[in-house]
């Protein structure tokens, strides 16, 4: 069960409740946010009497039996759907919004065009790894601190927010600093300290599946964003491992309806690193948003053969414009609409 405290709760208060927690068998994990400290009791599902026990003690706001794994995380803590902000756009509340840019920030002039002809073809947000988390050690890292700058700039012309990723907790604080969105990738998505320092940076935080990872394994490393008081957490679905060699990934589009039946974060779809292969990237787009998504983060290279990372998936200008096209087309059909149409710049 989750016990949510009266605002303005002390420390007194709190340990009172944490004592009380494990006097009934139960083990307390306390997060406190800005506004209410939230105590999770987790042990075996309680009685409705034990519900009422803690919802009589005088520091307590409400309790909340939560059956699931993840509690913040669910349906049955925030019923109503999170929606997240920005300048160029909402998500979560029902418009779509498209994120895209290239896999890695390699030079102004490459960022700056393709967040020039990304925002000209209707996203709202730039994407692009400063630092990047390569299977090989060999392959290009990223440009670091250089490569945020860079994105910083192109924020500064184009007024897209940007998402960017970050790789260790020793680095949160950097990444946030130029950051509008945190991106913690596949790799690293049961990385917890990472999730718990991204967590606790406020910034949002873009959360992809893991490729190995079920969908409650999923929300549970949601979860570890969540329990730092931080909500701004969008889920990704990028693909999956699976028997199938053709894709580089599998998208799992049942991710979308079965993740939008269990929490109330947006849900996005990543078509690029589970096609794998440019040609096939639209297609997949339009799958994730007829599923459902609220959301999708693109790849696109204004010379995507000489990319330095991930070459073969990332758009051309014309593919991607194409793919906006599509989406456009497909998108009454669904009741939706994009976020925003922003003017070029
Ligand atoms: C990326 O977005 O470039 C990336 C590395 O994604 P993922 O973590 O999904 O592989
Ligand atoms: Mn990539």
């Amino acid at each position: 069960m989750l016990i949510i405290l009266k605002h303005g709760a002390g420390s007194a208060e709190i340990e009172s409740v944490v004592r009380e927690v494990e006097r009934v068998g139960y083990r307390a994990h306390v997060s406190e946010g800005e506004h209410t400290t939230l105590i999770g009791a987790i042990g075996k599902g309680p009685t409705p009497e034990l519900i009422e026990h803690f919802r009589a003690l005088s520091a307590v706001q409400d309790v909340i039996p939560i059956s699931k794994p993840y509690k913040l995380a669910s349906l049955e803590v925030s019923p109503r759907p999170t929606v997240l902000r920005w300048n160029t756009g909402a998500t979560g509340g029902g418009e779509v919004l498209i994120a895209a840019g290239p896999c890695g920030v390699e030079s102004l002039e490459q960022t700056l065009t393709a967040a020039r002809y990304v925002k000209k073809h209707g996203a709202q947000m730039l994407r692009g790894g400063a630092f990047k988390p390569r299977t090989s050690p060999y392959s290009f890292q990223g440009m670091g601190q250089e490569g945020l700058e860079i994105l910083a700039q192109a924020r500064r012309e184009t007024g897209l927010p940007i998402v960017t990723e970050v790789v260790s907790p020793e680095q949160v604080d950097l990444v946030a600093a130029y950051a509008d969105v945190l991106q913690i990738g596949a790799r690293n998505a049961q990385n917890f300290a990472l999730l718990q320092a991204a967590g606790r940076s406020g910034r949002a935080v873009m959360l992809k599946r893991g490729m190995s990872m079920t969908l409650e394994e999923f929300l549970m490393s949601a979860e570890y964003v969540l329990a730092q008081g931080n909500m701004k957490v969008i889920l990704v679905e990028r693909g999956i491992r699976t028997f199938e060699k053709s894709t580089r990934f599998t998208l799992d589009v049942s991710a979308v309806p079965v993740l939008k039946s269990w929490t109330h974060l947006p849900v996005w779809i990543d078509p690029s690193h589970a096609a794998g292969k440019r040609d096939w990237v639209t297609s997949l787009a339009l799958a994730g948003l007829a599923a459902g998504a609220d959301g999708l983060i693109v790849e696109t290279h204004p010379e995507p053969e000489k990319a330095q990372s991930d070459a073969a998936q990332q758009l051309t200008e014309a593919q991607f414009a194409d793919m906006m096209d599509k989406v456009r087309a497909l998108l009454p059909a669904l009741g939706r609409k994009l976020a925003m149409e922003l003017e070029p710049a």
